[in-house]
């Protein structure tokens, strides 16, 4: 994303808008990639991005190093361990539009001086990326993009996709290491068939092909993935052999051995000839078994790729063209007000049919009071509908010239949906929420969410069988899953005596689970898979979590006041104590486990980190850190034991040596990892 010369902000104005656009971009980063329901269009995401960005080049002096342009979104996975990539794999710059490309190609004309160049532009699949790494001819290992320096070794997963070569057609073996890269992608077909399977089974089905490819990849199983008839596209080499000079060569190279390269790579001389190959595109993707959604420019020579280097985000020398969003008109009909686990009551849109990026949508979430106001949505409002991220489908806009006479507007009701008791609006969000721990909606969704995969992962306890448990009053809540007795489940409607077994297993089973999974399933608001492993990592039982309190929580890094407050009202409501009190009695796990190894050099330890590392990211350092013994926070005080030092350091610095406190850089830190 480059930028359009705008007037300048002063620095406090831009400083506060900074702050506001990094906490909106982290928010819907975890909603996008972590969660898989974007509340926006990648369009306005993308927006968002742009404005950062322009804020930042304006004010150099407010770039920070854990900030949405410097660095590569994504997130480890539970259960996968972790490879650093050789070469970092970035992400692509983007437009949307012809004046944006021809931009682009000013600024690659101007930084090669003039020399002449050409690109090649290829079709952006859209999948997910993955790394494979070939030595002396045999695949190695396979991992995701990750945050782009570290990814998850899903090298079992990839060894089920035929696409993949285990060896290469090198004759001779010569080829000592290569890192080939490319985009696993579910074809539209296969994609329509797992979804009938699902539907058959009763199981939400993934929203798009990219969705289920990513949702496959996660899968521990590898048997489970080698039935999802997943493919892969190569695109580019980490490493380039040294025979090796341009890109297009590349790809004929990759082919040779035995990859699968797409046929439609257009060599291009000039923005216009580009700008063509990307319309036509457009007008054909359709025609495509799998889907596209956009075009990837690329300068064809190395050399050049090289002067024109990258940012820490996306190189210089390549731009995603990305298609608009595909959006259908349709009306809305009614509007269904539908309750989390957490309270949280959303209004869902209802609308008449209409085909939508190869499916057919009927709902709509429309988020919260404040959309429904900014759109001033009425019922039976013509509405347009968009696939935000090409997933989850929202409504952009109402038609006011076809407003039917007297048509009322949306309002959010004032009483649960479910239990009837009057809704209330905390100011600082813009969820309306159900506060009654007794409401039965609420109540089914934590169990749910108790026994989900991911957390207790309990076999055969889905949304049917918490439902009937519940309605016939044989658990109030999650704690109640533990005195549950084989003769009661047998009573019950369509359970005999296989079915009570196998659930009374599944939930003894659970008992041993990892317990930052034990944390996780609490349903604290806020309180996912990567939160519950970093309260783990800081408090090693349940009593020290319970006492934690929201300031000290606030302090890890990587967390905020959000966390803290939600952690410190769980435990302050007394029904809460008391379901965990059935969990304790039970025995369900309520302290971590001991980890073997590390040497504790870091024992009682508060550091302070500064600038950016050259070898780590802020959250390996933390890990190490933590792992150590210590902890990590996120400001300077008598109490910091130690501050570690990277290259632009921030203000912190200056705070620590007027407090003396010691001062450590990289290699010094290296040393202390190794225990030396
Ligand atoms: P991206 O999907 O825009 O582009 C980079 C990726 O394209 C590469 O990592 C690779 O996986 C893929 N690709 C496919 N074909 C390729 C080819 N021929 N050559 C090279 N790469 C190819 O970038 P991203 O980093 O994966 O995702 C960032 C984008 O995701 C944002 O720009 C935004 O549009 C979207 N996003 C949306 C939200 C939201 O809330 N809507 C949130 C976060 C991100």
């Amino acid at each position: 994303m480059y930028l359009t010369k705008v007037n300048k902000m002063d620095r406090n104005s831009a400083q506060k808008e900074i702050h506001r656009l990094r906490r909106e971009i982290n928010r819907h980063d975890r909603l996008y990639y972590v969660l898989a329901r974007p509340e926006i269009s990648d369009r306005d995401y993308d927006a968002l991005m742009h404005r950062l960005l322009e804020l930042e080049e304006q004010h150099p002096g407010l770039v920070a190093p854990d900030s949405p342009t410097q660095r590569v979104a994504g997130e480890p996975l539970p259960g996968f361990a972790q490879i650093r990539h050789p070469v970092p794999m970035l992400s692509l710059d983007n437009t949307y539009n012809e004046k944006d490309l021809r931009e682009f190609d000013q600024r690659v004309c101007k930084g090669l001086d003039g020399q002449s160049y050409r690109y090649v532009v290829e079709l952006k699949i859209d999948g997910v990326a993955v790394s494979l790494m070939y030595r002396r001819g045999l695949l190695e290992y396979g991992a995701t993009r990750g945050d782009g320096t570290k990814g998850d070794d899903i090298t079992s997963n990839l060894k089920t996709i035929k696409a993949i070569p285990l060896s290469l057609d090198s004759g001779d073996g010569a080829i000592q290491e290569l890192e080939v890269r490319g985009e696993v992608y579910l074809p539209k077909k296969e994609f329509a068939r797992l979804n009938d399977i699902k539907q058959q089974e009763g199981q939400a089905s993934f929203a798009n092909p990219r969705n289920a490819a990513a949702g496959s990849l996660k899968q521990l199983d590898p048997r489970t993935v080698a039935q999802r008839k997943l493919s892969l596209f190569v695109y580019g080499i980490g490493r380039p052999p040294q025979n090796i000079d341009q890109h297009y060569q590349t790809m004929e190279f990759l082919k040779g051995l035995g990859f699968r390269v797409n046929p439609n790579i257009g060599l291009c001389r000039g923005i216009s000839q580009v700008i063509d190959y990307c319309n036509q595109w457009e007008q054909k993707r359709d025609t495509l078994d799998y889907e596209i959604d956009g075009m990837v420019i690329k300068v064809d020579s190395f050399a050049q790729q090289r002067q024109l280097g990258a940012t820490t985000h996306s190189p210089r020398w390549a731009i995603a063209y990305k298609f608009p969003a595909r959006q259908a008109v349709t009306v809305l009909r009614t509007v269904e007000f539908s309750l989390g686990r957490t309270g949280v009551v959303t209004p869902v849109a209802i609308l008449d049919p209409v085909l939508l990026s190869g499916s057919t949508v009927s709902r709509a979430s429309m988020h919260n009071e404040d959309e429904l106001v900014k759109k001033d949505i009425h019922y039976g409002d013509t509405v347009f509908v968009e696939k935000a991220g090409e997933i989850i489908p929202q409504i952009i806009k109402a038609v006011p010239e076809k407003r039917p006479p007297r048509a009322k507007p949306v309002k959010m009701p004032k009483e649960c949906p479910s239990c009837s008791e009057p809704l209330a609006r905390n100011p600082e969000e813009a969820a309306w929420r159900c506060l009654n721990v007794s409401c039965p909606a609420q109540v089914k969704g934590r169990i749910e969410y108790f026994a989900s995969r991911g957390a207790m992962d309990i076999d055969g306890l889905g949304t049917a069988m918490v439902e009937i448990l519940v309605n016939s009053g044989l658990i109030k809540d999650y704690g109640d899953l533990y005195s549950l007795q084989g003769e009661q489940i047998m009573k019950l409607e369509r359970m005999g005596m296989k079915s009570a077994e196998n659930l009374l297993e599944g939930i003894q089973k659970s008992k041993s689970s990892p317990f930052w999974k034990v944390v996780m399933a609490l349903g604290i608001a806020n309180v996912g898979a990567q939160v519950a492993r970093l309260l783990v990592q800081r408090y090693c039982n349940m009593e020290k979590l319970q006492n934690a309190g929201c300031e000290d929580i606030s302090q890890i890094y990587g967390l905020g006041p959000a966390v803290g407050s939600s952690v410190e009202n769980f435990f302050a409501n007394k029904k809460n104590l008391a379901v965990l009190e059935k969990l304790k009695k039970a025995k369900v796990r309520m302290e971590a486990e001991e980890t073997p190894g590390a040497p504790q050099t870091f024992a009682g330890m508060t550091v302070v980190l500064t600038g950016s590392l050259q070898n780590y990211t802020r959250e390996q350092v933390t890990e190490l850190i933590v792992s150590r013994g210590g902890q990590v926070t996120s400001s300077v005080s008598k109490k910091t034991s130690l501050v570690l030092v990277g290259s632009e350091p921030g203000s912190k610095l200056d705070k620590a040596k007027s407090l003396g406190v010691k001062l450590i850089d990289e290699r010094e830190f290296l040393r202390m990892v190794k225990g030396l």
